[in-house]
């Protein structure tokens, strides 16, 4: 089957393996194949390559080799961060997080719930930011751990990790940060962010999916959420994945190698994708603060549309968009992000978030907007005039 040629618009879900990525990983799916706990050498020959790999995505995040836990995803990072907290502190059953969360947290949260542990959800402003005021009500004595995103996977809108992890640091609670959407949009420095926990997935930085990592800060008590052999010192059981442990040593490589001149670049051609948007089309509002966000989101709701009728109609032209994270596509629900935000179910089923990668150029973007407007149109036109009028007008108070 031949791949269609992709005018892409959802590097948020994924990223496409980078060609260097997999010219570093694919002599371990061919002549490197051994099992790096074997005693002889073509087991033993992989450790190095191993250990290089941890010392490139220490690198990436101001952290030491020592502190980096190599897991299948940034999902089981973050369980892991979570469990662990409630395993090395067993007097402390509460958990921080907020309404906005990645699935990977808010299901693991809601699991831990059922089995009886507390969860407090903070609430967030109509601009995406978190109430401060919520967050400091919510620390308690009992709290085991603080986790809450840097970046938010749906809007880009960035929470501000250094003074949340230093106010939780004073009080003696343990932090953790889901920073997947970060790498290679912002320069990460874990000594800077002041955090215990931080997770990361290769997947969103050009590397494969299946492989992820958890920070662990040093002297932070620990303890494995899968158990089995001694492989990652015994705080992640399971055969190495090799191959992806190398493609993600490469992966923060290049993430690394992002200039904030590109990153200046990736900034302005979304924000020309989102001003256009916003000035070509009547009944289009941002979700979220403009800043602080990440350079390469921008999540819009077009009033009177249903964004999965929309992205059916994009991919028709080879458009690739979302309707909300990846994980809730194929669910009509709306977004849990958009209605923690305030957003009626309408606005948030008629929201398309753009997001934007060091591959997209001026053309891509000229592309969909040569073909955004028309496409409104006439989903406007298909839907009821009373609808259609009863949309754009909540959209223009809201804009008000
Ligand atoms: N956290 C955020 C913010 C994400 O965007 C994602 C993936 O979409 C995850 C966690 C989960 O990462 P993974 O797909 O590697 O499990």
């Amino acid at each position: 089957m031949v791949t269609p040629k992709a005018y892409y618009f959802d590097s948020n879900a994924t990223t496409s393996v980078a060609p260097e990525v997999l010219q570093a990983m694919l002599p371990y799916l061919t002549d490197r194949w051994g099992n790096p706990s074997s005693p002889y050498r073509l087991g033993k020959m992989l450790v190095d390559p191993i250990e290089a790999a941890r010392e490139s995505v220490a690198a990436l995040i101001g952290a030491d080799s020592t502190e980096i836990v190599f897991t299948s995803c940034g999902t089981e990072s973050i369980n892991t961060a979570l469990t662990s907290c409630l395993y090395t502190q067993p007097g402390r059953r509460h958990i921080v997080t907020t309404a906005v969360e990645h699935s990977a947290t808010k299901n693991c949260g809601a699991a831990l719930e059922a089995r009886g542990y507390e969860v407090t959800y903070l609430p967030v402003h109509a601009d995406g930011s978190l109430d401060l005021e919520a967050f400091e009500r919510a620390l308690r004595p009992d709290t085991a751990v603080v986790s809450i995103m840097w970046a938010n996977n749906e809007t880009g809108v960035l929470f501000p990790i250094p003074e949340l992890a230093a106010r939780c640091r004073s009080r003696g609670i343990l932090f953790h940060t889901d920073a997947v959407q970060v790498p290679g949009k912002l320069a990460i420095d874990v000594q800077a962010l002041g955090v215990d926990f931080l997770s990361l997935s290769a997947h969103k930085l050009h590397g494969p999916k299946g492989v992820g990592l958890l920070y662990v800060r040093k002297g932070t008590p620990f303890q494995p959420l899968v158990i089995g052999g001694h492989q990652e010192e015994g705080n992640r059981g399971g055969t190495e994945n090799v191959p992806y442990l190398i493609a993600f040593g490469r992966a923060a490589e290049l993430a690394r190698a992002v200039t904030p001149a590109e990153l200046a670049r990736l900034a302005a051609l979304r924000d020309h994708l989102e001003d256009s948007i916003m000035t070509q089309i009547p009944g289009v509002t941002r979700n979220g603060a403009k800043e602080p966000r990440l350079p390469n989101t921008s999540s819009l709701a077009f009033a009177g549309v249903e964004a999965e009728a929309l992205l059916l109609l994009l991919d028709q032209l080879g458009i690739c968009a979302s309707s909300g994270s990846a994980c809730t596509t194929g669910s009509v629900a709306p977004s849990h992000v958009l209605t923690a935000m305030g957003l009626s179910a309408p606005a948030a089923r008629s929201t398309i978030r753009f997001s934007l990668d060091h591959d997209s150029t001026e053309a891509d973007v000229a592309y969909l907007l040569g073909h955004l407007p028309g496409l409104i149109a006439e989903l406007r036109a298909a839907a009821s005039p009373r609808v259609a009028a009863r949309a754009l007008a909540a959209s223009a108070a809201q804009a008000r």
